[in-house]
């Protein structure tokens, strides 16, 4: 987001209940309150993950992509560019083949009853008064996924600028990795999507405004999924999306830091950290037994001696569970300012256990990262108006 992931303010703060709230979070705001929670309250919770690398059961491939496209139109005996035509103008907000005035009328109709224009159908759509929409789509095979459109003032109120228009989408139906604030941890595991069924979302979002960041922030664990997650990377830019404004965030899955650090696309890491106390991040992350925060730490450092980008740092504050001072400095001890923007994160309260940090407690810890040298950035929450129609849109899901 700017840079990148959560950094300033596109992040959307994914799941609450079901499918993921998806509260899109920016600057500062209050946060949620609520009595404090001793620390250990999560433990009751946790369940053991069963955490595999190949978070990937087969699955076919739904009824369109652009490998359908492309064979289809080998099939019918089109020239090669064709295939780029097509493209062009879906990437660029078509909203269907009847639009591509470039093309034979006759192969209009024929796409049209041989590739359907999308691998995902539209179910639902929330607009909040700022500006965000939210979309429930499905997958070809039911599985539902949310997906978010968040758009900001330009800050400069120029007349001839535009504000941010920042996505958030999901890479996996479900997650498996079972973190215990996150609602889409507490759904079943469905399946990884495809890399159409993520692109589609971009180009769902994009036939509503011009697009120019995305995170990949919504439901599921992008790095489980990561070879699909590189190549809709490698297509946003026709979106509008140029690699530097896509953030990708990681619970700290090392094998996909290592492989996104060797690949061959400039995207901004995050990392969700959550608490630097080895054993509280094990209580409310399962995942840290898997792999330790010495670990994940080390990966990003690969990360960041490769690229010489900031990792975005994410860290929800959970009343009287991660929030203290103490926790604070280890946060700090542990990283490097210069390495690691911290971006905290008020709690979108859910079905869990868990309550939100007051105000009060958000602004000491920030204080201390502060005085260790941290640039930290509390969050604003976006969308709040609309999500009581996100519950809404999950419950329908779920029914
Ligand atoms: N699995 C990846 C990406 C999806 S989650 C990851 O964990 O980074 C994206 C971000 O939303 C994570 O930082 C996650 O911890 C956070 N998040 C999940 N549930 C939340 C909630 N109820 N309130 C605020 N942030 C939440």
């Amino acid at each position: 987001m700017p840079s990148a992931a959560r950094t300033a303010d596109h992040f959307a703060d994914p799941r609450s209940r079901w499918l993921g709230e998806f509260v899109p979070i920016i600057g500062t705001n209050s946060p949620s309150s609520g009595g404090p929670k001793p620390a250990g309250a999560a433990a009751s919770q946790t369940t053991t993950p069963k955490l595999t690398d190949a978070a990937d059961p087969p699955c076919d491939h739904g009824p369109v992509d652009l490998d359908l496209l492309r064979s289809t139109l080998e099939d019918l005996g089109q020239p090669r560019f064709r295939f780029d035509q097509v493209w062009k103008w879906t990437s660029e907000g078509a909203k269907g083949y009847h639009e591509m005035s470039n093309l034979p009328a006759k192969l209009r109709d024929e796409l049209t009853e041989r590739v359907p224009f999308s691998t995902l159908t539209e179910v639902r759509r929330a607009e909040a008064s700022d500006g965000t929409v939210k979309l429930l789509l499905n997958t070809h095979d039911g599985r539902p996924i949310e997906t978010v459109l968040m758009r900001y003032k330009d800050p400069t109120s120029h007349p001839n600028r535009r504000g941010r228009r920042s996505i958030c989408v999901s890479s996996q139906s479900g997650c498996p990795l079972t973190c215990t604030f996150c609602a889409t941890g507490a759904m079943k595991f469905g399946r990884n999507l495809t890399a159409w069924e993520i692109l589609d979302q971009a180009l769902h979002l994009r036939r509503i405004d011009a697009l120019d960041h995305c995170v990949f922030m919504g439901m599921g664990e992008p790095m489980m999924n990561l070879d699909n997650v590189l190549e809709v990377c490698r297509r946003l830019p026709a979106v509008g999306i140029t690699h530097r404004r896509i953030g990708i965030s990681t619970v700290g899955w090392v094998p996909g830091i290592d492989k996104l650090t060797e690949s061959d696309v400039p995207v901004r890491l995050a990392w969700s950290l959550h608490s630097a106390d080895p054993e509280l991040r094990s209580d409310i992350m399962p995942v840290n037994d898997r792999y330790s925060l010495a670990d994940v730490k080390a990966a990003c450092d690969r990360f960041y001696e490769q690229r010489r980008k900031m990792i975005f740092v994410e860290y929800i504050m959970l009343g009287g569970v991660n929030d203290s001072v103490e926790q604070a400095q280890l946060l700090a001890d542990l990283l490097e300012p210069w390495k690691y923007k911290i971006n905290l994160i008020p709690y979108n309260p859910t079905d869990s256990v868990y309550d939100g940090s007051e105000r009060d407690q958000m602004e000491a810890f920030r204080q201390v990262l502060e005085d260790n040298g941290f640039n930290a950035t509390i969050r604003l929450i976006r969308g709040r108006d609309i999500d009581a129609a996100c519950g809404q849109l999950a419950a329908k899901a779920a029914a």
